[in-house]
């Protein structure tokens, strides 16, 4: 249609399919099937034991170029992508996305369903809610956040004796350890199992964490853009004035270590470990301080046992979606989960007798971000957790973006375009696709074949195109092609869903490579990223950094994979750096583990770990109709 509605009008106007018919299609059996209503529903990781024999499907990465603040199209193609895949190829096509925040969806940016004709669909489902998820985090988050204040306070008030008696009740007159503090007991070398063979000495080690308050970096968390509590101050009842109150704040949900947890686990055990190592403090002596230390790790499973079920939702053109996890991608991962990724490369598998290129169906996954952040945290941190390796890596890019790059004045989300993005400008254009080559030569360099996608605008003129695309081949690429899958919707993306097949029977996984072995020293693994992803010259450490690393190496912590918290506005940390920057010294302010999760992240920049609502949100738009319908969200 011309115009294209609008996303709620488009998503309303489609009459989903029956979740149960979706994942007949694909072959998930009823008995794997737990459908939430009619159009959602969690699929059971048992298909990953019936399917173990069969091939995977192939892996295909959605990443972007640098994007302009309106975004650049990476959610719609990977959307459009897997629709083309499916309704004009034929093939078994899963798009595996993350779950927004609601956080956004009422504040600035909106929801991440797509756009246009290649959408998630219902919408109001995907972006609300959807199957309590990131409720099942938030809860698990501030249960152990409730715990570290608790058990502070209550090693405050109780001597060593009583302590030690009311963390090992008796129970039909016999002491019995509760079966997660095995784990402490083993990490403080006590090999005993009988409470009452403790020595006094062994008794007060186990009981006493001692944390040393100034060390917790364990937030409490809501899914609310709620930025008054980026600063608070708690233990302020009378009931709690035995202990002094303690500053504090709140970070959004997805920005929970849990959320990390549920996108990097492999499985349930995996995530059962992960969420018990992760480290919430020092003690006053220097050791960390972990959820299982505390006795969490068991309950922070339990809370979390439904969660780590993908999601199945569908496409506008009835593909199936697995919709799971969603980390913030500001100082986290920014990556949909392993599991829904394992499920659904088996399904999309083959079996041993099948002629794999002829009939393996595709999963299409998108980093958040650029592919230097979000590509290179999938490389990195994902992969290297997963063993998985990408076939393809899909480089989204606009004619606009490119032409900020080129020097083109800033876009400004909500005010009008300026000139130079509404006509014709091959020389703003051409400058500009320096950034477009140098995530092509990122991408390339961890192996996979690269087709960039030119996500089309109505503005865009043939020889724009065209230059695009030459840019695009001369950097590398396997393919260049226009898509016009958000106007069109699955049709639109048919030439780039021919190219990635193509790059993919063509891929070599056996040529796959990181970027960096964990044996390297921390500051050698962020400068390797700093140089030869983003294109610094250096990196400086600030002092806060330097000791923040030398706890971590001394605790034993510094043996993960990297995340950098930067801008996405340039490939630099500096978002005024557009095209692509070289030689600049990147600095790093803060050091940061998640151990659970199984990365360190690294601050080059200020981040919000809660955002703020503007003047005029998305909820002012926010109605629910008669007939219970929800209007206005976008
Ligand atoms: P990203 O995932 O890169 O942030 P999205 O796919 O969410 O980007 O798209 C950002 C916004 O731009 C959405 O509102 C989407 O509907 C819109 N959009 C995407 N592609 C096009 C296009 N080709 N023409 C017009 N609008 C588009």
């Amino acid at each position: 249609q011309d115009p294209v509605p609008s996303d709620i009008d488009i998503s309303r106007a489609q009459h989903p399919k029956m979740i149960n018919k979706v994942a007949a299609e694909v072959g998930i059996a009823p008995s794997e099937l737990e459908p939430y209503g009619a159009y959602k529903a969690k699929v059971s990781l048992d298909v990953l034991d019936r399917l173990k024999h069969r091939r995977n499907g192939r892996y295909v990465l959605v990443a972007g170029i640098t994007p302009t603040p309106l975004g650049e199209g990476k959610s719609t193609t990977t959307i459009g992508l897997t629709q083309a895949l499916s309704g004009h190829l034929g093939r078994i096509a899963f798009a595996n996305v993350r779950q927004p925040s609601q956080g956004p969806t009422f504040g600035i940016k909106g929801g991440a369903a797509g756009g246009g004709y290649s959408q998630v669909i219902p919408m109001d489902e995907f972006n609300l809610h959807l199957t309590g998820d990131i409720h099942a985090i938030t809860a698990a988050n501030n249960l152990l956040a409730a715990a570290i204040d608790t058990r502070m306070y209550h090693e405050a008030t109780q001597k060593d004796g009583p302590l030690y008696r009311r963390l090992v009740p008796e129970k039909k007159g016999k002491r019995e350890f509760a079966k997660v503090m095995f784990k402490r007991l083993e990490k403080l070398g006590i090999n005993k199992t009988d409470p009452n063979e403790l020595t006094e000495d062994e008794a007060r080690r186990f009981a006493r964490l001692d944390i040393d308050p100034e060390t917790i970096t364990w937030h409490r968390v809501l899914d609310v853009n709620d930025r008054h509590l980026r600063g608070i101050t708690i233990g302020q009842a009378p009931t709690e004035n035995k202990v002094p109150p303690r500053e504090t704040s709140f970070d959004i949900s997805v920005a929970s270590e849990c959320m990390a947890v549920l996108a990097l686990s492999t499985d349930l055990k995996d995530m059962r470990e992960r969420l018990g190592r992760m480290v919430v403090a020092s003690s006053k002596a220097g050791d960390p301080v972990t959820a299982d230390d505390i006795g969490c790790g068991g309950a922070l499973t339990a809370l979390m046992k439904d969660a780590i079920k993908p999601n199945l939702m569908q496409t506008l053109e009835g593909t199936p979606v697995f919709v799971h996890a969603g980390p913030f991608a500001n100082i986290s991962i920014g990556n949909s989960s392993i599991i829904a990724d394992r499920v659904a490369l088996k399904l999309a598998g083959t079996e041993l007798d099948e002629d794999h290129n002829a009939k393996t169906g595709f999963v299409v996954t998108e980093a958040g971000f650029d592919f230097t952040m979000g590509g290179e945290r999938f490389m990195n941190i994902k992969c290297r957790a997963s063993g998985l390796v990408p076939d393809v890596v899909v480089i989204v890019a606009t004619v606009r973006a490119l032409k900020v790059h080129g020097g083109g004045p800033e876009i400004k989300a909500g005010a009008q375009l300026p000139e130079v993005y509404r006509t014709e400008n091959l020389e703003c254009l051409r400058a500009g696709c320096v950034n477009l080559a140098k995530h092509i030569a990122n991408a390339r360099s961890y192996g996979p074949n690269v087709v960039v996608a030119i996500n089309k605008f109505s503005t865009d003129s043939p020889a724009e195109i065209d230059l695009i695309r030459d840019a695009a081949l001369a950097a590398g690429a396997q393919a260049a092609v226009p898509a016009n899958h958000w106007a069109e919707g699955g049709p639109g993306a048919a030439d780039l869903a021919h190219a990635v097949v193509d790059a993919a029977e063509k891929s070599q996984p056996e040529n796959f490579k990181l970027l960096y072995p964990l044996t390297d020293p921390v500051t050698a693994r962020l400068e390797t990223i700093a140089r030869k992803m983003y294109g610094a010259g250096s990196i400086s450490l600030s002092p806060t950094a330097a000791h923040q690393l030398e706890t971590y190496t001394r605790q034993g912590l510094a043996d993960l994979p990297l995340c950098i918290a930067k801008t996405q506005y340039s490939l630099s940390h500096d978002a005024a750096l557009k095209g692509a920057p070289e030689g600049f010294d990147l600095p790093i302010r803060e050091v940061r583990v998640a151990a659970g999760a199984g990365y360190l992240f690294a601050l080059a920049a200020e981040i919000q770990t809660i955002p703020g609502l503007p003047t005029a949100p998305g909820y002012l738009g926010v109605e629910v109709g008669e007939g219970g319908e929800v209007e206005g969200l976008f």
